[in-house]
């Protein structure tokens, strides 16, 4: 049995940011299903939205919370969104002080200390940076900084499976006490008995076909927390970046949109563009209309793929201005200055999540959630860039100021019930496993994905039923492995998608029905679901 004072699940920037908030005075256990780095922290190019009243600039917080509330389509807490919004400066302070090196402002003509970039929905510039590795830069330096510290012990290639609470035990009350957890390399299951649990294990993508989204993503915290009784919301504001490059070799790899910016073309394979019949603005079109009218071709046609076509610029311009991407494309044989590049749209950010109180407290005592797992109310019906990751910090140190002032009154650890492995043999029928992870992802692509319709909606529901009782009937029977864990949870999280679609009358933000087309101003409601 392992006892510690506080677990965190999950090694993002959310967790890895509370993690280091708390270790001075407490013992702190920290979980991540892979390598210690691996999450979608450490993907994030654009960088953290932050108003940091640097010298010269015209940004306010007002201006901020204006842009993040145009975003989010009326479905903003504004409340939360000021509360974030107010704690960038803080935060941002924080990841200095931790030692993460953000780009450096080398214009003579400009006052302020660091630079810092626009992107999409923000009015003004306030994306602070490490050049377009930004996640990387706070993932590795917040690594070195947990390794070193002598009370946060990492348990890496450790899946949590589901959360102990007193419900589970037969008790009264509605607490949460720990966490069985499978430890991949020795195959056993260990029991973590806590005064605190912590979910910050990121988003769902890999509930998709398409995703930008590392492995990791397949929303475990989410499905742990439904099957303890937290409510879900807005599970249906999926975010799309409509280019993601389409190869067999390259899972997940994002085609920037500023290619869009230096003229590039989207076309079919004919050659024929497209996007400007879908809006004035051609293929500069906000995000999500790209993804649709992407979609709709692909849907109309039967493609596999668009293609973005940047070849009337030179070789050296597109080296020296998409690096990256440049080196990715020319390792899978493609030459930008010379062909198209295949690109689908991807499931890219959750908007939705558990339920959490501006403290990252959940329904169930002891138990929070932090970071993309959550829904705070900060995002509402679409995600505007880079408030993100200023969500994972900010909300970070909202739970570790709940947890500092509660956790010397909180139930000390108890002896928890042993994993029973009793009654379940080995496998001897693995495929169960794989064809079901396959055929899920692609029937969410197929019909839960950008554009939705009733009919579609309702048919996904009819398989993911089928589903879920084969799982479960495979899962009261066999050895569980991660491959299995995470097939039960992505098939949880499909059912909450499809379920809070269906529940949505209308379009608004990501959500796009072809029965609803129009939005409902006169409710602005979430979609909150609660396990019966
Ligand atoms: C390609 C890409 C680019 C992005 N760019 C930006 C950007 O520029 N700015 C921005 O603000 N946002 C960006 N985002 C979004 C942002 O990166 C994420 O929202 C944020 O990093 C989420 O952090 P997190 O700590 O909540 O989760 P993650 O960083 O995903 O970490 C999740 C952690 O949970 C662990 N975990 C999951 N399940 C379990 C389990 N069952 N047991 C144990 N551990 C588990 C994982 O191992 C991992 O350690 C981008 C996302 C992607 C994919």
């Amino acid at each position: 049995m392992q006892q510690h004072d506080v677990l965190i699940i999950g090694t993002g920037a959310a967790g890895l940011s509370l993690a280091l908030k708390l270790a001075d005075n407490a013992n702190i256990a920290v979980l991540s299903k892979g390598a210690l780095t691996e999450g979608a922290t450490l993907y994030a190019q654009g960088g953290v939205s932050a108003v940091l009243g640097e010298q010269g600039s015209q940004d306010s917080v007002d201006s901020h919370i204006n842009d993040t509330v145009t975003a989010g389509a009326g479905l903003c807490n504004r409340d939360v969104v000021r509360f974030v919004v107010e704690g960038a400066h803080a935060s941002v302070s924080w990841l200095i002080n931790q030692g993460v090196s953000f780009t450096l402002n080398d214009n003579p003509n400009n006052m302020a200390r660091f630079h810092l970039n626009q992107e999409g929905g923000h009015s003004h510039r306030r994306i602070i940076h490490a050049a377009d590795s930004t996640g990387k830069a706070i993932e590795t330096t917040l690594e070195s900084r947990a390794r070193a510290h002598p009370n946060i012990h990492i348990f890496e290639h450790h899946i949590a499976i589901d959360l102990i609470t007193s419900q589970k035990l037969g008790l009264t009350g509605n607490t949460c006490f720990g966490a069985y957890v499978l430890d991949i390399n020795s195959n056993q299951i260990k029991t973590f008995s806590v005064r605190k649990v912590v979910i910050a294990t990121g988003g769902v993508g890999k509930v998709y076909l398409y995703t930008s989204n590392p492995d990791s993503c397949t929303g475990d915290g989410i499905a742990m927390a439904w099957r303890a009784g937290c409510r879900i919301a807005n599970m249906e504001f999926i975010q799309f970046h409509p280019t993601c490059l389409y190869h067999p070799q390259a899972k997940s790899f994002l085609i920037s949109e500023a290619l869009r910016g230096e003229g590039a073309k989207l076309i079919l394979p004919n050659g024929e563009r497209f996007m400007q019949h879908y809006d004035k603005n051609a293929e500069l079109a906000p995000r999500d209309i790209v993804a649709r009218a992407i979609d709709h071709e692909m849907k109309r046609a039967g493609l596999p793929c668009v293609y973005l076509d940047i070849s009337h610029q030179s070789k050296s311009f597109i080296a020296r201005h998409f690096p990256t991407i440049n080196n990715r494309c020319q390792q899978l044989g493609i030459e930008l200055s010379k062909e198209p590049v295949p690109v689908v749209p991807a499931a890219h950010y959750t908007c939705g999540g558990i339920m959490i109180d501006p403290h990252g407290r959940t329904d169930i005592d002891g138990l929070y959630a932090i970071g993309e797992a959550s829904c705070s109310g900060l995002h509402g019906a679409n995600r505007m860039a880079s408030n993100s990751l200023l969500e994972c910090l900010v909300f970070a140190h909202a739970a570790c100021e709940d947890i500092q002032q509660t956790l010397a009154t909180s139930p000390v650890p108890h002896a928890l019930p042993k994993w029973d492995a009793s009654r379940v043999t080995d496998s001897d029928e693995e495929v169960v496993v794989s064809h079901n992870w396959d055929e899920l992802r692609r029937f969410m692509w197929d019909y839960v994905g950008i554009v939705r319709t009733t009919k579609r909606l309702q048919r996904a529901k009819n398989r993911i039923q089928l589903l879920k009782s084969e799982i479960t009937d495979y899962y009261g029977h066999f050895r569980i492995s991660k491959d299995l864990l995470e097939l039960r949870n992505i098939a949880v999280i499909a059912e909450l998608i499809i379920e809070s679609a269906l529940n949505r009358k209308e379009s608004i933000g990501l959500h796009y029905s072809n029965d609803y087309p129009k939005t409902n101003t006169t409710s602005y409601q979430n979609t909150i679901l609660k396990k019966p």
